[in-house]
């Protein structure tokens, strides 16, 4: 009998991990609380659209849906800075201007990841099956569905049900010495649309991701296939300016028409969408071990939330696929090993992650809007291109290359390291031999 799986969860990483478990030959079972997306219920509480980069494509490919899935993506090549002024600042990502980030819809890329599962006849899925916990010993899940309870048996249980992964949950309450840690930003989310212009077209730069940086907030907006862009307000939930003190929608404009002037001619559901879009938190979840024994197994958010600011939530949740898949290839009769492989390779990538998307959130909301980045930004780029395969910036070794992220963060500090160091000293030394002409005259 081949071995079943069972899969808590057929969000992004859920349904790819299905097509990887379902090509190898297991049996898989993937079950969903909510309903099946492709009925319109767009997966709700999280961003309608998102940026996905090489290492997403790479665990797109593996599986043969790379195409399938970005036929409706949108390259996006740099940063565009929006100044209050209404002044455009543009920053490419790369040296490269064929190197570029994606904008793709989340619920056609769940719908994609589905079904490519379930082009594998020994994958199942079943939809508005809500999990609430999970019997380690026998690898048992209980679920809550519209006909009562139900439970099911098989030989792992692998939880891909998010950030606030109810699996992850059984783990802390039943296994001794689960370490555990979250962390909540005092920022919270709120997505908002600028919709297409009267001919159907981009009101703003389409291959771009826009960036409102305002210091301790801002907005960002990445476009739609449809000609619209999705915004997202980053700010503060407590204080005196803040989600919390804004509470009419007088409120609203001033605030939007101080700091966004240039965007609020192209936002006419701004004052509904504000009011009627929830306000999303953001969140770290840090936790180990990702697995129990040959029995359970955590993978994507459920086991490493982090916060958006890179881009790279969805990215690594692929990325656990790919590396999850290769362990299970390496020690087919041994699962206890894959998990436990599988776990060793990925922490230390998942808690660099971590710190680089809470690092990146600061560059994002306050350096993006200074002289001094998009220098440094030159720089880099200076130094990638004199330097091929020597000087890789940390923003492409993150997002254009699929070097493990704690890596990239160590190389990085290296080359700043090395970099900076050598400037310093390049400038005292012409600071020393200018005083040194000036004291000889
Ligand atoms: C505002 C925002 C913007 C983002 N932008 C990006 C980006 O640009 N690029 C990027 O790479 N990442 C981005 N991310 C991160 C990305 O959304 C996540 O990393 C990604 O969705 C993780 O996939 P997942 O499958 O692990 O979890 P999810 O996509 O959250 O899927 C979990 C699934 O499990 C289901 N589930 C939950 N509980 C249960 C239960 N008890 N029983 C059964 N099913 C359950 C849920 O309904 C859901 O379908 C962003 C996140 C946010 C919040």
């Amino acid at each position: 009998m081949p071995t079943k799986f069972i899969l808590i969860g057929s969000g992004l990483a859920g349904g790819l991990l299905a097509a990887y478990l379902g090509r190898r030959g297991y049996e898989v079972d993937l079950y969903e609380r909510r309903a099946d997306p492709r009925e319109g219920n767009i997966v709700g509480g999280r961003s309608i659209n998102l940026a996905i980069s090489t290492r997403g494509i790479h665990a797109l490919e593996q599986i043969g849906i790379a195409d399938e899935a970005l036929q409706h993506a949108i390259p996006m090549r740099g940063r565009m800075i929006h100044d209050k002024s209404g002044a455009l600042h543009f920053t490419p990502y790369d040296v490269d201007p064929k190197k570029c980030i994606n904008s793709i819809g989340r619920a056609a890329l769940n719908t994609t990841v589905i079904e490519a599962a379930q082009r594998y006849p020994n994958v199942r899925v079943h939809f508005n099956h809500k999990c609430i916990d999970v019997d380690f010993k026998t690898a048992t899940a209980q679920f809550e569905t519209e006909g009562g309870r139900l439970a099911v048996r098989g030989d792992a249980v692998i939880g891909v049900d998010g950030a606030f992964s109810a699996v992850r949950k059984s783990m802390q309450r039943k296994i001794d010495n689960f370490q555990y840690d979250e962390s909540y930003l005092a920022h919270g989310y709120k997505e908002l649309t600028i919709p297409p212009g009267p001919d159907g077209s981009w009101q703003m730069e389409k291959n771009a991701l826009h960036i409102w940086p305002r210091k301790s907030f801002m907005m960002i907006a990445l476009p739609n296939p449809d000609g619209s862009f999705t915004c997202t307000l980053f700010w503060e939930f407590e204080g005196p300016r803040s989600f919390a003190s804004t509470k009419t929608d007088n409120d609203v404009r001033r605030f939007f028409d101080e700091e966004f002037p240039d965007a609020v001619p192209l936002m006419p559901t701004l004052l509904e969408d504000f009011r009627q879009n929830p306000t999303g938190s953001l969140v770290t979840v840090r936790c180990a071990p990702w697995y129990y024994r040959d029995k359970v197994c955590l993978l994507g958010d459920a086991a490493h939330a982090v916060v958006p600011f890179y881009g790279q939530g969805m990215n690594a949740a692929f990325e656990d696929c790919v590396v999850l898949d290769e362990c299970l290839k390496k020690f087919p009769d041994d699962r206890e090993r894959a998990f436990a492989e599988y776990f060793e390779c990925r922490k230390e990538n998942a808690d660099a992650l971590a710190d680089l998307a809470v690092g990146n959130f600061i560059e994002m909301r306050d350096k993006t809007a200074s002289r001094a980045f998009r220098a440094k930004k030159k720089l880099d780029h200076f130094l990638e291109a004199a330097l091929p395969g020597v000087y890789l910036p940390l923003y492409t070794m993150v997002t254009f290359t699929r070097i493990p992220y704690a890596k990239a963060a160590q190389r990085a500090r290296l080359q700043d390291r090395i970099v900076y160091g050598g400037l310093a000293s390049l400038s005292i030394l012409l600071t020393a031999l200018l005083l040194f002409r000036l004291v000889a005259h």
